[in-house]
């Protein structure tokens, strides 16, 4: 499972990034990236963390 964030929901807060225990989201000044997906842990607290409901896991392939 990798992160994805729905942009059209995102608000680019930023905390997925603040919250993943890893390097696996870049923030930029406008949005936010999924920058390095394989250190993913699948841990779920991108998710939880997000107010937007805009960061999803999903089958990677
Ligand atoms: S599931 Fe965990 S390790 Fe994976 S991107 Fe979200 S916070 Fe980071
Ligand atoms: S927590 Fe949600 S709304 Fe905020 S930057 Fe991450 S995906 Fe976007």
């Amino acid at each position: 499972m990798i992160p994805r964030i729905d942009e059209e929901v995102c608000t680019a807060c930023g905390e997925c990034a603040d919250a993943c225990p890893g390097q696996v989201f870049a923030k930029e000044a406008e949005k936010v990236l999924v920058a390095c997906p394989e250190e993913c842990i699948e841990c779920g607290a991108c998710e939880d963390a997000c107010p937007t409901g805009a960061v999803r896991l999903v089958d990677a392939g």
